[in-house]
């Protein structure tokens, strides 16, 4: 293996460091709390297991933290009414509904009722468009927590060729975003993309967020290039439950300069900016310097 392993985990907990001496100031100096509610619907497994540790990292950091779990066929209505009062109530600064919902809800209906100042998942179609347009705006929380990887540690990433591989909403698109606005050549494949693999070959950042386990092996991969691994899948090998990838890590970790683990890679910077998002819209709401 000759690939640097970028440590999301240690990465994750500095960025919460940060936050957390930052909310120690905002409370001594302005006697101000961030407050992020997370609203659960139903109950998936995994988004049970995001929201408890969404939580336990909001409290560690000093923010105020609230959950609402609601039943899995609650009406449209009632949850539309439960984001309108935590729009209005000054305590919360971010609002994030746990996706997916069950599927009688309208996910963007719902999402484009949040106010988009308290939007800390930056899925609200003004925060996308002001992202799109290159406006300050709430960023796409997995999006940005691989930039702030790829910038920590390459710093400049202007003229780099960087393939997304996904075009989803809340991570491909974002993430070829964020990658155009810090000037690299850009480009999205998706499932009817043409030789993937060459496609992937030129690149010297390859983002893989596929929704498949493992789908890129090292012969994607060009020589001394950054993977950033997005991945989150659930496999089962020799009889044992495994976390892995959408990155192959061994044959890729071969070949690129630096690769992201899964786990502890890009799933733990999700949260750290959701977190830091979530000082942001704070700040931002009180009139107060944003954290750099
Ligand atoms: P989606 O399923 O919404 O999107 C997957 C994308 O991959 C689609 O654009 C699809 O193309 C493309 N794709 C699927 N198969 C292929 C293929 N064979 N070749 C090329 N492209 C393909 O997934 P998400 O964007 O929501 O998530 C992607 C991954 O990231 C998942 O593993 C997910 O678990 C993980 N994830 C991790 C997070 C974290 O915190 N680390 C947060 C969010 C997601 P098309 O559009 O043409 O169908």
């Amino acid at each position: 293996m000759t690939a640097t392993i970028i440590d999301g985990k240690a990465f994750a907990a500095r960025v919460r460091g940060q936050v957390a001496e930052h909310v120690s100031r905002l409370a001594e100096e302005n006697g101000i709390q961030p407050g992020l509610a997370v609203v659960l619907v139903g109950a998936d497994p995994a988004s049970e297991v995001y929201v408890k540790s969404k939580g336990k990292m909001t409290v560690e950091v000093g923010m105020h933290s609230v959950e609402h779990r609601l039943a899995d066929d609650t009406a449209e209505g009632d949850l539309l009414a439960l984001i309108a009062t935590l729009n209005a109530d000054p305590k919360i600064h971010g609002i994030l509904v746990q996706l997916p919902l069950p599927a009688h809800l309208n996910s963007e209906l719902v999402i484009n009722s949040i106010d988009p100042a308290k939007d800390v998942d930056g899925f609200h179609i003004s925060n996308v468009g002001l992202l799109g347009t290159g406006q300050k705006s709430m960023v796409p929380c997995t999006p940005l927590g691989c930039l702030m990887m790829l910038r920590d540690h390459h710093g400049d990433l202007s003229g780099m060729n960087a393939v997304v591989v996904g075009r989803s909403n809340i991570v491909g698109k974002p993430m070829a975003q964020l990658l155009l606005g810090d000037s690299c050549t850009v480009t999205i494949a998706h499932s009817r993309t043409k030789d993937l693999k060459a496609v992937c070959q030129g690149a010297d950042i390859l983002v893989a967020a596929v929704g498949r386990a493992e789908m890129i092996t090292g012969d994607y991969v060009k020589p001394g290039a950054t993977v950033i691994d997005v991945g989150i899948n659930r496999i089962e090998r020799d009889g044992k439950k495994k976390l892995v990838g959408d990155a192959e890590f061994a044959s890729c970790a071969a070949v690129a300069g630096a690769i992201t683990p899964v786990p502890g890679g890009v799933g733990p910077m999700t949260i750290a900016c959701l977190l830091a998002n979530t000082l942001t819209a704070c700040c931002r709401a009180n009139g107060l310097a944003e954290p750099q």
